[in-house]
């Protein structure tokens, strides 16, 4: 039994149970033992009893690492694992890799339209990098810091941010921008975050500063046992203690400090003795903390090394993490473009076009009528900017959309425009994307409208992900089509995507069946399979 436990951060208020926590890091490099005692026992004891999204925030470490991408991107995989043997639960809480969800970057950039830049100027960080004369580093991603953490926060309806009483600024500037963008816009989108002030105990390190990254005073938490026990033999004591036989004052002594994590209590109080009669030297002192060190590490870092052993996995939930992180991100993102007003029309998501659920499309409306077309082209990478720049350029005189790139599998990149049928890109043929199918339904556009979007892009692209490129959603005159690109789909896919979809609209499948695009590209769009709807809502309403 050691003499006590690991000194957790503690919770100073308790708020009810399930309510979400938010909370990030900066993947600058792998973490140490002590923010395994002082900050990850904390996020684990969270995990417990709220609803935590633990975030790898590249994006924030990119305003100061930018020349490193390279270390960035190590770092993150490092951490998940530091994290992941530490005692957090993927599958329990949600963690990800913030540059995995970009709409926070979106999000951050309308908040910086409300944001008062007086506010920024007084950002501590930004304010501590200009007075040590790094105005070189003082670029415009850290003067928005404290904006892209306000949407990291909000983006995920984040109810408390646990942090240090050193920390307190940031979160005030938070609150302030959250506060003013309910105040403006009137819907309660998101809460105001609240925050949980965390007691951080100071682990020492081995030079008997704080432990820190930056002092290169640390162990890691992925160092092995060997290197764990040299760097305790070089650790700082009591510099009274020249020799056995000297007494000396533990309580200034990391090596003592750590005695009090790893030991046993009866160790701790001989090691206490010892050291004050003189009896104990700092030499078998130090040998048998770092041993005990070395023990009570072992489970974590045998975990890490199961875990490490799996990249691929750990890669997974990551994924999965993000998943359920972009599910609430687009929700709220979906809101906040429409109180802003930029919710008119398609917007494209990972699963192509999509229809926003408060779109105020309409089969009168002239826009929507007739003429409204789709162009798929190929576009090697190579040229990506110079066709970006074109269809920018054109999109007003050629009175066409251009609704971005998309990038699909094998590195083709396919650029999604509607509107004119006209458009032609020098340089660049126009090409069909091969195989693929579109299923017109005749049903009303309430119905599609009830709809989370995300569900009819998913019912697509879960029939079979290897297949579909790309998957778009439009509305027709009475009804909706949606278009389905991408390799040829086996005849059980489509039976399958069909049944899917009606199920969504809550409409027989019977009579609906896809339609090879071939066939639709050919000609005008007269293809399509009418239903007859359930109930008394009338096709066109
Ligand atoms: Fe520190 Fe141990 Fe030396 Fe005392 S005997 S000064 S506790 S290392």
């Amino acid at each position: 039994m050691t003499s006590a436990a690991p000194p957790t951060a503690a919770v100073t208020e308790l708020p009810p149970a399930g309510s979400r926590v938010f909370t990030g890091t900066r993947p600058t490099g792998p973490w140490h033992i002590g923010q395994m005692w002082a900050v990850l026992s904390n996020m684990v004891q969270l995990q417990e009893s709220y609803d935590c999204y633990f975030c790898l925030v590249d994006y924030h470490a990119l305003t100061t690492a930018w020349a490193h991408p390279e270390r960035i991107q190590g770092n993150i995989r490092e951490i998940a694992l530091d994290w992941m043997a530490g005692g957090i639960d993927p599958l329990r809480s949600t963690l990800f890799v913030q540059s995995h969800v970009p709409e926070v970057i979106e999000f951050a950039g309308l908040l910086n339209m409300i944001t008062p830049v007086a506010w920024l100027d007084r950002n501590p960080t930004y304010r501590e990098t200009l007075e040590q004369n790094k105005a070189a580093e003082a670029n415009a991603g850290l003067f928005t810091y404290p904006v892209l953490q306000t949407a990291d926060i909000c983006l995920y309806k984040g109810e408390l941010v646990p942090i240090g009483k050193d920390q307190a600024t940031h979160l005030h500037l938070a609150q302030d921008i959250a506060k003013t963008f309910l105040r403006i816009f009137k819907r309660p989108i998101f809460p105001v975050p609240g925050y949980l002030f965390a007691e951080v105990p100071l682990i020492p390190g081995l030079d008997n500063r704080k432990m820190s990254k930056s002092y290169g005073n640390a162990i890691d938490m992925r160092e092995s046992a060997e290197s764990t026990q040299e760097k305790v033999m070089r650790m700082f004591t009591d510099p009274q203690k020249q020799r056995k036989g000297d007494p000396g004052h533990p309580e200034h002594c990391p090596v003592f400090t750590f005695h009090g994590i790893v030991s046993p209590t009866e160790t701790v109080s001989e090691v206490r003795g010892g050291c004050t009669s003189g009896a104990l030297g700092c030499v078998d002192c130090k040998r048998l903390m770092g041993s005990n060190l070395v023990t009570h590490l072992a489970p974590m870092r045998e975990r890490r090394a199961t875990l490490a052993g799996h990249p691929k996995q750990v890669d997974e939930l990551l994924g999965y993490g993000a998943e359920k992180a972009r599910k609430v991100a687009r929700e709220t993102l979906r809101e906040v473009r429409e109180v802003m007003g930029l919710e008119r029309g398609f917007y494209i998501t990972d699963g192509g076009l999509a229809l926003p659920p408060a779109l105020q499309f309409n089969p009168q409306d002239p826009e929507f009528q007739g003429g409204y077309h789709q162009f798929f082209v190929q576009v090697a990478e190579g040229d990506r900017a110079q066709v970006r720049a074109y269809l920018l350029e054109q999109a007003e005189s050629l009175q066409f959309k251009f609704h971005g790139f998309e990038e699909v599998q094998g590195g083709e990149v396919i650029i999604l425009v509607s509107g004119n049928p006209r458009l032609a890109i020098p340089g660049v043929p126009l090409q069909p994307l091969g195989a693929g199918y579109e299923l017109h339904v005749t049903v009303p556009l309430e119905r599609v409208k009830r709809l989370h979007v995300d569900q009819l892009s998913q019912a697509i692209i879960d029939t079979n992900p290897k297949k579909i490129y790309a998957t778009g959603v439009r509305p027709i005159a009475g009804g909706v089509v949606f278009r389905v690109f991408g390799k040829s789909l086996s005849p059980s896919d489509q039976r399958h995507l069909v049944q899917r979809l009606a199920t969504l609209m809550e409409i027989p499948a019977e009579g609906l069946e896809l339609v090879p695009n071939d066939a639709v590209n050919a000609g005008p769009r007269s293809v399509s399979v009418p239903v007859r709807v359930r109930g008394t809502i009338t096709p066109g309403e």
